[in-house]
């Protein structure tokens, strides 16, 4: 029986959806039964306090969690976020209440062995609550005390052959999408490279040196799963070269109602018979396709690689065969200056082992960020401050017409003169004397 009430957190659990509340007072009423004997190594009423903790913030409109505090385990400067109460008298199981994140597989398959020792060492431990996944990808085992810390990363480490995530000014754990192992549009092998990258990048893991955290994070496809445009700081985006294939049987199949769009997605839709023209040729951004005499045709060179056309006709069209990614970077959530996406960096990379390009990319945008960033400062924001092209130019990546949307109209982009050699001059006295005849 909890020995705490909450009226305030009970309100949580009355709507539609599921309740972080329920799921707590059910772990509350499992540490109190304790069927299976366990001797719990943080208190057994840390859940229980947890709820009681979180009711007193609500009731006083304020958190009574103190600052983080460095805490960690030997040779690590990240992967556990420290936590304490200012209330550890009356709330003693939640005195400490540490983060610990583990950095989740490529594509989060797991065995159900490795599920079952997490859960056992969890419960005994840490407070019985997870987190599966967090915002950046990781298992987050959530509230453990300082003195658990070195067994936990023990037995993970050298038990479950696992490893901490990363937290601090860090490389971020790396996530990716479930890519080629399920899915047939992936264009490259986004659990590959994220855990080549994961693994070469160790030091930036675990020892933060950067001025602020770093995400790197990898899509398969623009259709991104993982959200990579969003939500990390380089993000890698499959996309293809050549031309998108086209079935043309099969696409008249689906203009005669045989095949249903959508993969059948939207069984319930009421817009009626498929309209191909309404449905896709219309609502493609880039306004390339026709949909003619019976036949659909594609300007491959105006197309963005949305993929919407392939997932209202996954069976008719195909992504093309030359493939590879794009790399994108400083996106970013809002904390100063507001949300940003990521801005287009490399327009395409094959993303082939032994990823030495992607490396070298990599290493080169790091090595300028800590020389220019200013502490705590994300790279997008380094970026705004100091002008994409000086990315390009310590990158070595050519300027090129991708990456603006709207050429001499993007404060992004500032040239060099000596860059331009008179081009762009040139351009603009052709265009007055054009004009001025
Ligand atoms: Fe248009 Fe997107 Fe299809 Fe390209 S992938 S043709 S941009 S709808």
């Amino acid at each position: 029986m909890a020995k705490h009430k909450t009226p305030l957190l009970d309100q949580l659990e009355s709507g539609p959806w599921p309740s972080f509340v329920s799921d707590i007072k059910q772990e509350i009423e499992h540490r109190y039964a304790n069927p299976k004997g366990i001797d719990f190594q943080v208190p057994a009423e840390c859940p229980d306090d947890l709820l009681g903790l979180l009711e007193l913030s609500y009731v006083e409109g304020e958190t009574h969690w103190k600052h983080g505090g460095i805490v960690g385990v030997f040779g690590y400067g990240g992967g556990v976020i420290g936590r304490y109460c200012d209330q550890p008298e009356k709330y003693p199981g939640v005195a400490h209440f540490h983060t610990v994140r583990l950095n989740q597989p490529s594509g989060m398959y797991y065995k159900t062995d490795f599920l079952r020792q997490l859960c056992d060492l969890w419960e005994l431990r840490g407070s019985g609550l997870t987190n599966m996944h967090g915002a950046t990808g990781d298992i987050v085992l959530l509230g453990t005390t300082t003195p658990q810390l070195e067994e936990i990363f023990w037995e993970v480490t050298h038990n479950m052959n696992n490893d901490l995530g990363g937290s601090g000014s860090n490389l971020r754990t790396p996530a990716c999408c479930l890519g080629e192992s399920r899915c047939e549009y992936a264009c490259y092998d986004s659990q590959e490279l994220c855990y080549q990258l994961t693994n070469e990048y160790q030091d930036e893991l675990h020892r933060p040196a950067f001025p602020y955290k770093f995400k790197f994070k990898f899509d398969g496809c623009s259709l991104g799963c993982v959200a990579a445009i969003a939500r990390s700081d380089m993000s890698f985006i499959g996309t293809w070269r050549d031309e998108i294939r086209v079935d043309q049987k099969v696409v008249a199949a689906y203009v005669g109602g045989e095949i249903a769009p959508n993969a059948g997605a939207h069984a319930g839709r009421d817009w009626g018979k498929f309209d191909i023209q309404k449905e896709v040729v219309e609502l493609c951004p880039s306004q390339c396709i026709r949909y003619e005499g019976g036949k659909l045709e594609i300007n491959n060179k105006e197309c963005v690689r949305c993929m919407h056309c392939i997932c209202v006709m996954p069976r008719a069209l195909k992504i093309g065969n030359d493939r590879g990614c794009s790399i994108l970077v400083g996106a970013k959530a809002p904390i100063l200056d507001g949300p940003q996406m990521g801005s287009l960096a490399v327009p395409f990379v094959k993303a082939e082992e032994p990823y030495d390009d992607i490396k070298e990319f990599v290493e080169a945008t790091w090595d300028w960020w800590m020389e220019e960033g200013k502490n705590r400062e994300r790279i997008g924001e380094t970026l705004k401050r100091l002008g994409f092209a000086k990315l390009l130019e310590v990158t070595g990546v050519k300027a090129d017409p991708r990456h603006v949307q709207e050429p001499r109209h993007n404060p992004y982009i500032f040239w060099k003169e000596e860059e331009v050699e008179g081009g762009w001059q040139r351009e603009i006295s052709d265009y007055r004397s054009r004009h001025q005849k």
